[in-house]
Formats: C-alpha cells, structure tokens, sequence
C-alpha cells in the first residue's frame, strides 16, 4: 500500500490500482458467465514494455528516466491510450489506465484495443528542450511496440498537442516518411482533428446534461464544482457554463477556489494561463481540494487523478451525481458508499470517453487525408456519446445495477463475442 500526493480529500490507503480493476473485471464476468479463456485474458495486460532512457538535462548532467508502454488488449482492432507525464505514476498504474482503455473503446464501440504509456517525471520543472529531449527519446524507445495499425497513443495528464506532435516526428524520422495515423491529440496543422481539444471535456458535459435529464435536474442553473483544472476539467467547465450551469468551485494541484455566486470561468483560465494556478484568483476565497469535493453541490467533476474520493470522504460528498472526468477518481469502497447515498456516477469509462471518440474521428481523417468541419466533429461525438449513454442507462435499469457496472457489462460483452469470434493462437 502506498499514500501517494493524489487529489483525495481524506488520507486514503491505497492498494493496486490494476488489482481493483481486476476485482471489478472478476465480478462482472462471474455475473455475466463470461467464457473463461476472455475471462482470464481481461485480468492480464497482453504486453508490458519498460524503458530506462539518459536524456542530457541543460546543466550537462544526465538524467535516466523510467517509461512504460502498457497494451492490455487489442481483441477489437490497434491498442488506443494516452502517454502521461507524472512523478508518482507507476507501471501498476499504467496497466489500469491501459486496461480502463480496453473497456472504453468497448462501451463507445469504436475499433480499438486499449493502452497506456507514461514516464515518471515532473514536466513542470523541466525546460521546453528537456521536455523535448526527453519525449524524443522515450517515442524511440516505445516505438519498437506503436504505430498506426498496432498501437496509438494521446494527451493524458501532463501531456499536450505539441507532445504528441513531437512523438510524430521522431516516429516518422525513425520510418523515414511521415506518418500522421502514430498519435492522436496533434496540433491542427500537423493533422489533428478540429474539436479534439475539447472532446474530452465536450463528453463529460454531454453525459452531464443527459444524467440530469434522466434524474429531473434543470441545468440551467444547476451548480457544479470541478476538481483539476487542466484539459479535461477546463475545458468541462466551460462548456457546462455555457450551457447556464453555474461553476462554484474549481482546482488545481495548488489548491482551489470557491464563489457561491458563480465563477467567470473563462477569466479563471486567463488568471491560471498567467499565473500557473487558479489560486488567487481575485473573485472567490481560498479553499482545499478537500473542501471541494464536500461542497453541497448538484453535480461534481473530479478530473483530476485517480482515488480522489475514497472510504474516509465518500460520506461527506453532497452533490447529487458525480460525473468522472478523471480515470478512477472514485475508489470501490466509495463507490459502494456513494451508491448506498443515492448519488448517480456516470462512470470514467463512459464520462471521459469523447477525448478516444474524437482521437478515432481524428485517426480516420488522417488515413483518408479527408478532414472534417468541427460542427461535424461534434455533431458525430454527440450522437456517440447520446447513444452509448442510453444503452448504458437501459442495462442499468434492466439488470438493476449502477452505470458503472452496465458499462462494464456492455464493455465486455463486446470483447468476449470479438475474442470467441477471432479464436485463439495457435
Ligand atoms: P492535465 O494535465 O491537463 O490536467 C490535470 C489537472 O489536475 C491540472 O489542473 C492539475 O493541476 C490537477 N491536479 C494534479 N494533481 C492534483 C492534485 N493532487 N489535486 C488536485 N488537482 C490536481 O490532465 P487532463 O488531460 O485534464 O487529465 C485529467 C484526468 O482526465 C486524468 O485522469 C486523465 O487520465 C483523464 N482523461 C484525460 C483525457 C484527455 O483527453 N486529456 C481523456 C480521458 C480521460
């Protein structure tokens, strides 16, 4: 057990973040019957790659960094997931992450496996040309098991377009011609997609707004608190203030801050581009990452880190539903504990999943040379996002389980009739 610096309200112990995913892949094939050969395939990553790699720092010291490219399935078609750039990430966590990928791709059913990638730094204490350096070295590393048709990876936490366009370009020196399909997440100019900026955020706000529909919340109005405030959780509360939800609160890693009366998000983000954080911003008082998460609220969007709510805060969280911005924001004691409260999760694998909606639409154009307007971009991730949602809702209504546990059914449904259907080797 570990105690990591994550976004938890309370001290949390926290244990294998890839054994709870495990335990939650064990339950649902148990209730599902799943065949035992996909049964057993789920639990383990297919292919776990370690890279220790010197980068020379602007001092002239040498650095050896620790990378890891995780592919824990590509039954339904290429390896899909994010790279993150953190201290405390490790391989356990990225196996979790990778597996999490598998199970989304399933629920939103676009054509991929799932796969996670990180390196073990801290990006903000890095200069541009170390950061450059490194993430040159580490694509040369991975690139033995990534590529358009194997495995493609994205922005996660502490990474960004430029990242991923530096990871194209090593990749494509190495093949020797370009080769836009290798990531997603791009600058526009170099083949991203319009909209995929915001897609992860466009998702969690879809869901939101369909998960109040459902439970008789008006959204206009409404009050949301938002912990992180980095791609997903930014660009969250601005799209959910544009559609008249009133952002309270909002976090970073240095702290939060909190007005009653609605924060002009737009003016926080400037304040946070200037600053480094959206501490001190003018309007609003000081409050704890703690404090957010326990703010009477109606809707609240951890979109930070994993086991931000976890057994000793799960109780004191007010808000009528969560929506998972982050990757394994809610641990399972406190999903049990939010559940018995009444509280309506949209899960991560559904909340979060527009950001791989829109990196598919992204790695599509990019195989057809043919790009699309972003109101056509959001106008497909929507009719996504709205249909896996109701299927999800259904599940859940049908065999009386919460959203969670639907999208894992829905999810490994899909991989078991792939897996039956492809066979085994040899
Ligand atoms: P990011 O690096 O852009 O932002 C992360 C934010 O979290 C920052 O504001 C940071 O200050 C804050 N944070 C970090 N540590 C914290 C702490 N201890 N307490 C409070 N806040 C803290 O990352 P992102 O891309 O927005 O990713 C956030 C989450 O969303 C992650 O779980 C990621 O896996 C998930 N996600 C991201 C995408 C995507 O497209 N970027 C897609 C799906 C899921």
């Amino acid at each position: 057990m570990s105690e990591k610096t994550q976004p938890r309200g309370a001290t949390c112990e926290i244990t294998s973040p890839f054994e709870m995913v495990q335990q939650r892949i064990d339950a649902i094939c148990e209730r599902l019957k799943t065949c035992e050969t996909c049964h057993l395939r789920l639990r383990e990553c297919e292919r776990e790659l370690i890279v220790h790699f010197p980068v020379k720092m602007d001092d002239g010291r040498i650095e050896v960094f620790t990378g890891y490219r995780v592919q824990h399935s590509d039954i339904r078609g290429p390896a899909k997931g994010g790279i993150r750039f953190h201290p405390d990430v490790t391989l356990d966590e990225t196996k979790a992450l990778a597996a999490w990928m598998t199970l989304k791709t399933a629920v939103v059913n676009i054509p991929y496996g799932g796969a996670k990638g990180a390196v073990t730094c801290d990006p903000k204490v890095l200069s541009q040309d170390e950061l450059e350096r490194l993430t040159r070295r580490y694509a040369s590393d991975i690139s033995l098991v990534i590529g358009p048709e194997r495995d493609i990876p994205a922005p996660d936490v502490g990474t960004n377009p430029q990242i991923m366009a530096w990871i194209m370009d090593t990749y494509s020196v190495n093949k020797g011609y370009s080769v836009l399909g290798v990531v997603t997440g791009k600058p526009i100019a170099l083949g991203g997609s319009k909209g995929r900026f915001e897609a992860t955020g466009r998702g969690c706000t879809i869901t939101a707004k369909l998960s109040a529909q459902h439970l008789g919340i008006s959204f206009d109005g409404a009050t949301v608190a938002v912990q992180g405030f980095g791609n997903v959780g930014s660009v969250s509360a601005i799209l959910l203030a544009k559609e008249g939800c009133k952002i309270i609160a909002v976090s970073d890693s240095k702290g939060g801050i909190y007005n009653p009366q609605g924060l002009d998000v737009e003016e926080v983000r400037s304040h946070k581009k200037a600053t480094g954080s959206v501490v001190n911003y003018k309007d609003a008082e000081a409050i704890t990452n703690t404090e957010l998460l326990e703010l009477p609220c109606d809707i609240l969007l951890p979109s930070a880190l994993e086991d931000a709510i976890c057994a000793p805060n799960a109780a004191s969280v007010k808000a009528r539903m969560i929506v998972e911005g982050a990757n394994g924001p809610i641990t399972p004691e406190a999903d049990d504990i939010l559940g018995d409260n009444g509280k309506f999760v949209v899960p991560d694998v559904l909340a979060n999943a527009g950001g791989v909606v829109v990196s598919y639409f992204e790695w599509v154009q990019g195989l057809q040379s043919f790009f699309w307007s972003e109101d056509e971009v959001n106008r497909q991730l929507q009719m996504v996002m709205d249909n896996t949602f109701h299927e999800v809702l259904e599940i859940s209504q049908r065999e009386k389980v919460d959203m969670r546990n639907a999208a894992y059914m829905l999810a490994i449904k899909r991989i078991e009739e792939a897996m039956m259907t492809r066979g085994m080797f040899p």
